[in-house]
C-alpha cells in the first residue's frame, strides 16, 4: 500500500541553439575541476581545464525525460544532437530486471492510443509488448448515489481497445532500451543537478574547432550545470524533466501556483478470480476508486480519499482492507444504479445523449477482489 500525493510537472527551459555547431564540444575553462563522467558507451575523462558541452541537457530521466530522449533519438533531424541525461535514479543504469513472474508493481499508467502511437514512432512500444501489459476495451463509470452509470466500449468507435495499462517500470525500461539500441549520442550522468548558471559574464569560453567569431556568438548561449559530484557541463538547451519538485524550475525562477487538495491515494495490486478487460471507476463521497486491468488475473487500484481515512487504512489487516475495497467498488455508501444515463432522461433532460451501442448495456458489478 503506498501513499501518493501529487502529479509531476515538467518544465522546459529553452536557450537558443545556433544553427551551426550542433555537436558535442569541449569548452575550455581555466582552472576548472577534473570531471570524470560515466558514459553509457564509454568512460570519458575530461582534462583539467575542459568542460563537456552538449546541445541538450535533460535533467531527470524519469518517464518524461526518457520519452523525450527516445523521441530525439528517433528523428533524423535531432538524432545527431549530443544529449546529456542527468539523473541518479539507479533504473537508468539498465541493471534493473523486470520479471514477469513477480506480481505487478502498484505504480502503473494508463496509456491512450495517442501515447501508444508516440511510443511506436519512437521505437519504444515493441519493448513494452515484450513485458506485462494489459488492454481494456470497456469502461464503466458510476457513483454512490445510484442515479445512473455510463458505459463505453471500444466498438462504439470502431476500435479494438480503449487503452493499455502498463507498469511505470515497464514503460521506463522500454524507453531506456530504445535509446540504448540506437546510435544516439547520449551521455548518462548518474548524478543530480545542484545548480545552474546562466550568467553571460561567467562564460568567457572558447569552444574547440570554433573560429573566434563563432565562439563569441556562442557565448552566453550555454547554461552551466553544476552536478552533485562537483563537476559541471554546459548545454545549449536545458530541459527540466525532474518531476513535481523540479530543481530546474526552481533555479530558472519559474513561478507556479498550487494548492493542497487534502487528498491521498492508496495504490495497490489486487487479484480476482477471472481476467478483467474493463476500466472501472466509482465516485464515492471522499473521492473516486478505480480498478484497472494489469494482466492475468491482476488489477491495479487507485483509491482517492482523505488523509485521515488513508492513515486509518494503513493500520488495518489485509482482510479488513479487502472488505473495504469490495464495499467501495460495489455496495458501499449507496445502491447499484438501476438505469444508465441514457435511461434517466427525466433527470438529465437537458443533456443530449449521443447514444452508442454500450450506452444501453446494463450495469455490471465489478469483479470481486479475493
Ligand atoms: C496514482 C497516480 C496515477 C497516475 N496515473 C497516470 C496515468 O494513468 N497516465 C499518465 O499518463 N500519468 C499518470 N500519472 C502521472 C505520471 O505518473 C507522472 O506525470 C509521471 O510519472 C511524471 O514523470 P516525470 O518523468 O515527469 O517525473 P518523475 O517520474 O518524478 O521523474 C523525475 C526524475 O527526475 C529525477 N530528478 C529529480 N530531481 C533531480 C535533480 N535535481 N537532478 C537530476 N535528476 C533529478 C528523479 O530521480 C526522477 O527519476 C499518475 C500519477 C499518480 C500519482
Amino acid at each position: 500500500m503506498n501513499r501518493l500525493v501529487k502529479k509531476s510537472v515538467s518544465n522546459f527551459f529553452a536557450l537558443k541553439i545556433p544553427s551551426k555547431s550542433l555537436c558535442t564540444g569541449v569548452v575550455k575553462v581555466p582552472g576548472s575541476n577534473v570531471a570524470e563522467i560515466l558514459n553509457e558507451n564509454e568512460k570519458e575523462n575530461t582534462t583539467s581545464n575542459s568542460i563537456k558541452q552538449y546541445d541538450i541537457a535533460i535533467v531527470g530521466g524519469g518517464m518524461v525525460g526518457m520519452a523525450l530522449a527516445s523521441f530525439l533519438a528517433s528523428v533524423p533531424m535531432t538524432k545527431q544532437l549530443s544529449v546529456a541525461i542527468i539523473d541518479s535514479n539507479p533504473a537508468l543504469s539498465g541493471s534493473m530486471s523486470i520479471k514477469k513472474e513477480d506480481p505487478p508493481d502498484p505504480r502503473v499508467s494508463t496509456v491512450t492510443p495517442a501515447t501508444i502511437s508516440f511510443m511506436k514512432d519512437a521505437g519504444a512500444w515493441k519493448y513494452v509488448e515484450q513485458n506485462r501489459h494489459a488492454y481494456f476495451d470497456k469502461m464503466q463509470v458510476w457513483d454512490y448515489t445510484g442515479l445512473g452509470y455510463a458505459r463505453y466500449n471500444a466498438r462504439d468507435v470502431n476500435k479494438d481497445l480503449l487503452g493499455y495499462v502498463a507498469e511505470n517500470k515497464v514503460l521506463h525500461s522500454a524507453l531506456l532500451s530504445c535509446i540504448q539500441d540506437s546510435d544516439f549520442k547520449r551521455t548518462i550522468y548518474p548524478l543530480r543537478l545542484n545548480s545552474m548558471t546562466l550568467n553571460r559574464s561567467s562564460m568567457s569560453l572558447v569552444e574547440e574547432n570554433m573560429s573566434s567569431r563563432e565562439s563569441s556568438s556562442a557565448q552566453g548561449q550555454c547554461a552551466r550545470l553544476q552536478l552533485s559530484d562537483g563537476n559541471s557541463i554546459y548545454a545549449k538547451l536545458v530541459v527540466g524533466a525532474d518531476g513535481g519538485k523540479s530543481r530546474v524550475r526552481e533555479l530558472a525562477g519559474f513561478k507556479t501556483t498550487g494548492w493542497n487538495y487534502s487528498q491521498n491515494a492508496i495504490i495497490c495490486t489486487v487479484e480476482h478470480p477471472s481476467e478483467n478487460r474493463c476500466a472501472w471507476q466509482r465516485f464515492l463521497p471522499t473521492g473516486p476508486i478505480a480498478l484497472l486491468p494489469i494482466g492475468d488475473k491482476f488489477s491495479n487500484i487507485v483509491w482517492t480519499m482523505s488523509p485521515t481515512e488513508s492513515n486509518q487504512r494503513k493500520s488495518i489487516t489485509e482482510e479488513e482492507f479487502l472488505k473495504d475495497v469490495n464495499s467501495a467498488l460495489d455496495y458501499g455508501c449507496g445502491p447499484h444504479p438501476t438505469s444508465s444515463l441514457s435511461g434517466t432522461r427525466d433527470v438529465f433532460s437537458w443533456f443530449q445523449m449521443d447514444t452508442t451501442v454500450s450506452a444501453n448495456e446494463s450495469f455490471e458489478v465489478p469483479p470481486k477482489i479475493t
